[in-house]
């Protein structure tokens, strides 16, 4: 449990270094956080691709990728989570929820995810993150600001509240075309699901390919008034 003082320090270290690094690459801020953490640090993971941790391997061989495995996944992204695991240089973490799906249907009834999609993500996403994290003072997501109107205020480096962590996000500043072109140049692994009609990839009852032309997320809890499941709210 760290203390009150222990929080305000490194509040005011996630914010003085994401005013420092705001023009700073996503190596650069990775950097930063391997030297400044160094195993109290680890990367997030949906497995819609592995750019976050491929530039994290770079800079911290073996570093901690933690996946969320909420039991809800596509065949395909728990199939990028084990390519990952086989072909880069990185340290995979699966969570998975207290509860298995058929447990959860005994307690709550079938498809809670239909009738109660944020009880269905606090218990399968929020829950076991937030226990996941617990032997971490940093964590690293792929969130870009061009996602949502939600996510365009995103620092590369900030303090996550509900957390207490310093929440680093890379690649804030890139836009989809830098991520093509990093995927590209790299040969970077990503999910089949995104050149087969998904441009955002998340658990499958709640997500739907979408039209050329629409929003990158509208293919999230479509029909549902939901946008984020709460990992980053
Ligand atoms: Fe449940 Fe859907 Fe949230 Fe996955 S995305 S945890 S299935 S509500």
């Amino acid at each position: 449990m760290t203390t009150v003082q222990e929080d305000r320090g490194l509040r005011e270290l996630a914010e003085r270094a994401g005013r420092d690094l705001e023009d700073a690459s996503a190596t650069e801020v990775l950097a930063w956080a391997a030297e400044t953490f160094g195993k109290e640090f680890c990367v997030t993971s949906s497995m819609e691709d592995a750019v976050v941790a491929h530039l994290a391997s770079r800079v911290f061989p073996g570093v901690d990728v933690v996946f969320l495995d909420t039991g809800y996944h596509f065949e395909e992204t728990i199939g990028t989570r084990d390519a990952v695991e086989a072909v880069m240089d990185v340290n995979v973490i699966t969570l998975t929820p207290r509860q298995s799906v058929a447990e959860q249907d005994a307690e709550y009834g079938p498809r809670l995810h239909d009738r109660d999609p944020d009880l269905c993500c606090a218990l399968r996403k929020v829950k076991p993150l937030e226990e996941g994290l617990a032997g971490y003072r940093a964590w690293a997501t792929g969130l870009r600001r061009d996602e949502s109107p939600t996510r365009a205020n995103t620092p590369v480096v900030g303090w996550d509240e509900k957390r207490r962590k310093v929440k680093v996000s890379p690649i804030a500043r890139w836009t989809q075309d830098d991520v093509d072109a990093y995927v590209a140049e790299h040969g970077v692994l990503t999910n089949p699901l995104l050149t087969d009609g998904y441009a955002s990839v998340g658990c499958a009852p709640c997500t739907r390919r979408v039209a050329p032309g629409e929003d990158a997320r509208a293919g999230r809890w479509a029909g549902l008034g939901k946008t984020e499941c709460g990992l980053h709210g």
